[in-house]
C-alpha cells in the first residue's frame, strides 16, 4: 500500500510526537545490535517501503531540510544551470554556523510546484542519499534517523518495523 494512503504528513508529526519516548528507547537497544544484522533488516525495509512510495507526492525533505552542499555539488549544479560556480554560490547559497554551504532558503529553490526537482540529474549528493536508510552501518546514523522520522514517513515506518522486531 502506498505510504501516503496510510498517513498524511500532518499525521506524521502527531505520530512522531506520540511515539517519541518509545523511539528514543528503541535507539538505545539498536545501538547494541550486531551491525550486519541491523543493516540487512533495515536495507530490506528500505527497498520494500521505497518501492511503494511516490516521493513526488511528498517532497517534504526538499521543503523542510537543507542539504549540505560540497564543492563538487556546486560545480555540477552551476554547470547544469550554465552559471559560473562563484555566481551560483552567491545567488543560491550561504554558509551555516559550521561553515558548510546550504541553500539560502529552506524550501529548496529548485523544487518546482509539481514536486519535481529542476536540477534532478545534478542535485547534491546529500539529496541523492537522503534518508540514508540504505547506507552501510546504519547504526552510525541512528540519532539522525530518529530526527528524520519528523520529516520522512518512510523513516518513521522503518523505525516502527524495527520497534516491532527489537523493541
Ligand atoms: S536540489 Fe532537488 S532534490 Fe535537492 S532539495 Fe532541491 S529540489 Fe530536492
Ligand atoms: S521525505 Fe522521504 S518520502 Fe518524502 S520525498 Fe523525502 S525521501 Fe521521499
Amino acid at each position: 500500500m502506498d505510504i501516503f494512503t496510510e498517513m498524511s504528513l500532518n499525521d506524521l508529526s502527531e505520530l512522531v510526537k506520540r511515539d517519541k519516548k518509545q523511539l528514543q528507547s528503541l535507539i538505545k537497544k539498536l545501538k547494541k545490535l550486531n551491525k550486519r544484522e541491523l543493516d540487512a533488516f533495515v536495507h530490506s525495509l528500505h527497498e520494500s517501503y521505497f518501492a511503494d512510495t511516490d516521493c513526488l507526492q511528498c517532497a517534504n525533505c526538499c521543503k523542510s531540510l537543507g542539504p549540505m552542499i560540497t564543492d563538487h555539488d556546486i560545480n555540477r549544479m552551476a554547470k547544469r544551470l550554465k552559471m559560473k560556480p562563484g555566481v551560483f554560490t552567491e545567488t543560491y547559497l550561504e554558509q551555516d554556523e559550521k561553515g558548510y554551504f546550504v541553500f539560502q532558503t529552506l524550501r529548496c529553490p529548485f523544487l518546482m510546484d509539481d514536486n519535481y526537482c529542476m536540477i534532478y540529474e545534478a542535485r547534491p549528493k546529500a539529496c541523492r542519499e537522503y534518508p540514508h536508510t540504505d547506507m552501510v552501518n546504519f547504526q552510525q546514523i541512528l540519532n539522525i534517523s530518529l530526527k528524520n522520522t519528523e520529516t520522512c514517513p518512510v523513516v518513521y515506518k522503518i523505525m516502527k518495523a524495527l520497534e516491532a522486531k527489537y523493541g
